[in-house]
């Protein structure tokens, strides 16, 4: 299924109705250099996304300012924001896509705030889409909001470090966190299991809310099974590949060639990279843009006009 992104495939009704008028989705991608964010997203979204044009967001030009005006090779690396957009059509499905990359986070000695620019650029999306509800005109309204955040965890086996707690602490109540454990590959099956578990227990001890895929009483059994398959996955352990390797059958699949042989991206025996791309844009990207809008950006908002004294 070379091509095939996934998200015209989504059942539910409520979305259908949005398919005429296509939809958006915002997709950011925080963790350190090299740990296959730029990597993951090709793969997910079938080299589609990059390379695009890049156009830089304002609020890094002004963090490139502060960093140049502090001077020196001393200076700390700063926490970049950059957006790629991508128009995937798909079954007549429109999907407008943009992936926020945080080059930067975590690459410094002292990463103590790294997490506030990150936090700053989703609160500005947000009090862009509250400044454009107030409009008059609300006919074409632009939403930007994040949907998702894919939080990348470096595969130590040791469980979170500082920067990563510090991290979601600060932004779980703002955004659909989705915490994954990158190069997966690099651990053995049961380092992985192991490191997952580690991964949980600190994310319930520091009480950092995730976005988890939950069923109701109107899903049916099905659903509901898949729900709780998809849930035992998290933290998605993956693997990204922009290669393709041959098979022992000669077929050729996205996957990693190492001398005792090969990993496969899309092999749900070898890492939940299929887990992932069902969650987020299969099965639950209409909840993953729901609860942006009604729980997230509402709270958001309210806390905003209660301080403004509204
Ligand atoms: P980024 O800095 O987080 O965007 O990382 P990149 O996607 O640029 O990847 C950095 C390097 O890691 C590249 O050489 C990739 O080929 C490699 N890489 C990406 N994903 C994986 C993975 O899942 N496993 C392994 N072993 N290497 C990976
Ligand atoms: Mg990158």
């Amino acid at each position: 299924m070379n091509g095939y992104v996934g998200f015209s495939n989504y059942p539910n009704q409520e979305h259908r109705r949005s398919i005429k008028r296509g939809f958006n989705f915002t997709l950011m991608v925080v963790g350190e250099s090299g740990l296959g964010k730029s990597t993951l997203i090709n793969t997910l979204f079938e080299s589609k996304v990059y390379p695009t044009k890049e156009e830089i967001a304002t609020s890094s030009a002004a963090a490139a300012a502060a960093a140049a005006a502090s001077g020196g090779p001393q200076a700390a690396k700063t926490v970049e924001i950059t957006s790629v957009s991508a128009e995937i059509n798909e079954n007549n499905v429109k999907l407008r896509l943009s992936v926020v990359d945080t080059p930067g986070f975590g690459d410094s000695i002292n990463n103590d705030s790294a997490w506030k620019p990150i936090l700053e650029n989703i609160e500005s999306r947000f009090d862009a889409y509250l400044a454009q509800e107030n409009r008059v005109n609300r006919s074409k309204i632009v939403d930007n909001r994040v949907n998702a955040l894919l939080y990348f965890i470096k595969p130590t086996g040791h469980g979170l470090r500082a920067v990563d707690i510090e991290f979601m602490r600060n932004l779980h109540n703002k955004v659909n966190l989705i915490p994954v454990i990158a190069r997966a590959d690099t651990l053995t099956p049961q380092e992985v299991e192991q490191f997952k578990a580690r991964v949980l227990a600190d994310i319930n001890f520091h009480g950092i809310q995730i976005f988890r895929p939950v069923s109701d009483q109107f899903d049916d059994p099905d659903t509901i099974a898949d729900n709780k398959a998809i849930a035992s996955k998290i933290p998605f352990a993956v693997i990204g590949s922009e290669k393709f390797v041959e098979r022992a059958d000669g077929t050729r699949v996205r996957g990693r060639q190492y001398p005792w042989g090969i990993i496969e991206v899309e092999n749900e025996q070898h890492n939940d990279f299929v887990s992932l791309r069902q969650m987020l844009l299969r099965t639950h990207m209409e909840e993953l843009r729901d609860a942006t809008d009604v729980a997230l950006y509402e709270t958001y908002r309210t806390q905003k006009l209660l301080a403004l004294g509204h």
